[in-house]
Parts: C-alpha cells; structure tokens; sequence
C-alpha cells in the first residue's frame, strides 16, 4: 500500500462500489461485536467507516485491529461498499491495515466526548483538543480570513511588507512592553509595526500591509487580551482624511464577510454561525456623541476619557438598536487618549482625526490619520512627556519629506472570537500566550 495512492475519507462517498482505495487518519472510534468490528477512521476532512467482518477479511487483519487503541494512527486499503447502515451510506472492507503510530491506552483528554473539557484543559491538550472537527473548523476559518486579508490587500495595490520584532522603543504606551536582553543592551518586543509601516510611506511605498506578532505586556486577565496576538496592519499615504482609511476597513471588513460563507459553509454549520454580510456605510459616531449617547442610557463616563469595556459594550448594544449595525466607527477620540503622532483637528485640537471600529461591543481596529509635519510631531512628543532625543530614528524622517498618511491595526484574534461567537480570545488562538500559559 503507497501512501501516495491515499485519499481523503470524503472522496471514499464520490466512490463507486468495489473501488480499491487507501486511506489514513486517527482512530477515532472503534466497536467490537465478536465476528464484526468497526473502525471510524478520521483524517482532516471528515470519517469512513472501516468494516471486517470475520470470514470477509483475514484472520491477521482482525488482530491487527484487535491491538489498535482510540487515536492510533493508521493506513487502510481496501474496496468501497454500498451501505444504508453505514455513516453516510458506504464503508471500506479492508485488505490490509498499517499502523503508522500507537496511541497510548489513556488519553489526557477525549477527542470525541460529549462532556466539553474546561478550557485549560484543552489548552494543555491543545494538539489532541484540535483533532476535533468543530475546533479545528476555527482554524480553517481563520487560515481563510487570513488569505482574504492578504488577497485583498494585493488587489488593492499593497505591498506586504516583514517589519522587526525585536525593537529599541516602545510605539504605543511604555507600560505594556516587554523587555528582553538583547546582548548587553536592553531592547523590546515589538508592540506594533507602527514607526516601520509609517517609514515605508515616507519611503514612497504608497501602500503597506504586515500580518504579524505583537506582543503586549497586559497583566490583567480579560477574555479579549493576549501577551501575543496578530496584527493585521495597514499604513497608506497621500490621504485627505482619515475618512479615507475608513473606508479601506470597510471595504476589507465587507469582502471578508461576502467571502466566509462560501469558502467556509461546511465549517461555519458545524459551529452554527450565520454570517450576514454588513450593511454600509457603518455608522460613525464621535467621541463626544458617544458620551452622550451613553449618558442618556445612565451610564456615567468621564467627558474626554477612553470608554471602559462597559461602555464599549453598552455603546455596541445602543447602535444595534439604533442602526441595527453590529458594527459602528467610533471617531474624534480625545487627543489626551491617543499617541503622539496621532493627527489633530485643526480647529479643535483637543480631539483627533483617528477612530475605532467596534464590533459586537468590542474594539477591534485602532486606526487615524498620523501627523506628518516634523516640528508638530516634535512638539506633540514633548507635550506627551516623552523625550524626543530618544525617539530621533523616528522623528527624523519627517525632515525629508513625509507625505501626509495614515493607516490601522486590526486585531485578527478579536475578529475570528467575535465572528465565530468564541467566548475568550484563546479559543480563537492555536497556542495562545497570556501571563500564566507559556506552555505548549
Ligand atoms: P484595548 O484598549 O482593547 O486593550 P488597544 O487600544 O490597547 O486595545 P491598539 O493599540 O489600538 O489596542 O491595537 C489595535 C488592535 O489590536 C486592537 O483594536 C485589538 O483588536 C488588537 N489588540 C490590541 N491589544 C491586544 C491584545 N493584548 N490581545 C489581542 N488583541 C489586541
Ligand atoms: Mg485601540
């Protein structure tokens, strides 16, 4: 038998009666009747049913069946059969059975159970947590929404762009960085591709787009932070405002939401999720509408402060009633709320050209128009209290010529939680690192 010949146990039910066919996968179930057992072979894109029957098959074959343990890994060739009874309506009568690799007797967690372990658990597990088909459907949905994310981008015109990950500053606030030794120097993990992406414009790259780590130093356990997410970042130049980075969200955000469903139908069924497509324009609302909004619902929310979870998440609820949205662009943020190179309006500076996209009540992109004028830029630093001799690799490329630019963060990890109706980000995540959980 050549593993080369092996097809998916889906292709077994396009099969003929009698067709010779090898296939291979995880032992998923096994049943013994005496003179009839059975084997539910899984692999990746579904289950088979394998059938000896004694007199049907050799006697060898039974005993090799007889010392296979649920998830041992095996090759099987054999001839297809039509039958009512069978999952799906045909079974493979074996000829010859491999086994490729044991599987203890004991397993740390059940791959199919109905009992659903507690989520550390699975976490711990997580390689054998995956084998289920209703897990493993959230990473092909993800690995889609990722080549979505790229596909668009592409069409669009953007160059993907590879920034560092081991960097000499902090981007965003100082507070949540990670240290590390870097020989005998002190350096940091990369927060954000920010001062990269926003270099490439000044480099003349027009538009720009990475999908990659950040890491953030977040203490606090919540179900929507990661020490390590992914990024999907955006830097474009030569815009008007920052209406004009809106809309490419929008527009990325509408062609994930037309695409899934047809990539993914048979995924998004077996974790019951219906995706419509959005209606846009989404709403906008600023900052100082929110407030309101918030306050007539009796929500108490300091005039010019950030919104806490709550807010967001009541904010998201009022719009859905408003403007039956689930998502809305929060815009106008206070500038004492924002980073320094963030754009302000040039009538009232106490408020910014950036905005939020927030999705079922929760921040999923961060994005703006960033100031591009070197001595502006240099006098928000200082007004930040940030020292800008530190910051000169940065600040020193808006003397040469800085077209006016800005651009987004998307957090993909929130965005495959909230469409998938995952409850915490890590289910959202292979092997998610949070401040406890190093490991696997
Ligand atoms: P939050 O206020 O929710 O902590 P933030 O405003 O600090 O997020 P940004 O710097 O705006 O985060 O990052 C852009 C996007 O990256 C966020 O909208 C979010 O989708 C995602 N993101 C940020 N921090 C994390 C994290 N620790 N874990 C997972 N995703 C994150
Ligand atoms: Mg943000």
């Amino acid at each position: 038998m050549k593993l080369s010949e092996r097809i998916y146990t889906k292709d077994v039910f396009e099969c003929e009666a009698s067709t010779p066919v090898v296939v291979a996968g995880f032992v998923r179930e096994l049943r013994d009747f005496g003179k009839l057992k059975f084997i539910i072979l899984a692999d990746r894109e579904g289950e088979v049913q394998i059938t000896a029957k004694t007199g049907e098959v050799d006697e060898e074959l039974l005993n090799v069946i007889d010392s296979l343990g649920k998830e041992c890994v095996v090759a099987v060739k054999g001839n297809v059969r039509n039958n009512e009874k069978a999952p799906g309506g045909k079974e493979i009568v074996p000829e010859e059975i491999k086994i490729l690799g044991i599987a203890e007797s004991i397993l740390p967690l059940e791959v199919r159970s109905k009992a659903r372990a507690e989520l550390p658990t699975r976490l711990d597990n997580r390689f054998l947590d995956l084998r289920k088909p209703e897990v493993r459907a959230v990473f092909k949905i993800r690995s889609e929404i990722a080549n979505t994310i790229r596909e668009f981008f592409y069409n669009h015109g953007f160059y993907e762009i590879h920034t560092p990950k081991i960097v000499a500053s902090a981007t965003e606030s100082g507070a949540n960085v990670f240290p590390i030794l870097y020989f005998e120097k002190e350096a940091f993990l990369a927060q954000s591709p920010q001062f990269y992406k926003q270099a490439c414009i000044i480099a003349g790259f027009e538009k720009v787009f990475e999908i990659a780590p950040a890491f953030r130093a977040e203490k606090h356990h919540t179900t929507r932070h990661l020490t390590e997410y992914t990024s999907v970042d955006t830097e474009i130049g030569f815009i008007e405002s920052y209406e004009d980075i809106m809309q490419v969200v929008e527009k990325l955000i509408v062609e994930i939401f037309s695409r899934i469903p047809e990539l993914c139908e048979k995924e998004l069924k077996l974790l019951g999720v219906e995706l419509a497509k959005p209606k846009t324009p989404f709403p906008r609302i600023t900052m100082r509408e929110a407030y309101k909004l918030l306050e007539n619902q009796g929500y108490s929310v300091s005039y010019g402060d950030e919104l806490d979870t709550e807010g967001e998440k009541l904010l998201g609820k009022i719009v859905k009633e408003k403007f039956n949205s689930d998502f809305v662009f929060l815009t106008e943020f206070p500038w004492k709320t924002r980073p320094f190179y963030t754009y302000r309006k040039e009538t009232e500076p106490e408020w910014t050209c950036s905005f939020d996209l927030i999705y079922k009540g929760v921040e999923i992109v961060t994005g703006g128009q960033r100031e591009h004028r070197y001595g502006i830029l240099v006098k928000q630093c200082i007004e930040k209290g940030m020292n800008p001799e530190a910051l000169e690799f940065y600040l020193r490329m808006f003397r040469y010529g800085a077209p006016p630019h800005g651009g987004f963060g998307l957090g993909m990890d929130r965005l495959v939680m909230l469409m998938l109706n995952l409850s915490n980000i890590r289910e959202a995540v292979l092997f998610p690192r949070d401040p406890e959980r190093l490991e696997p």
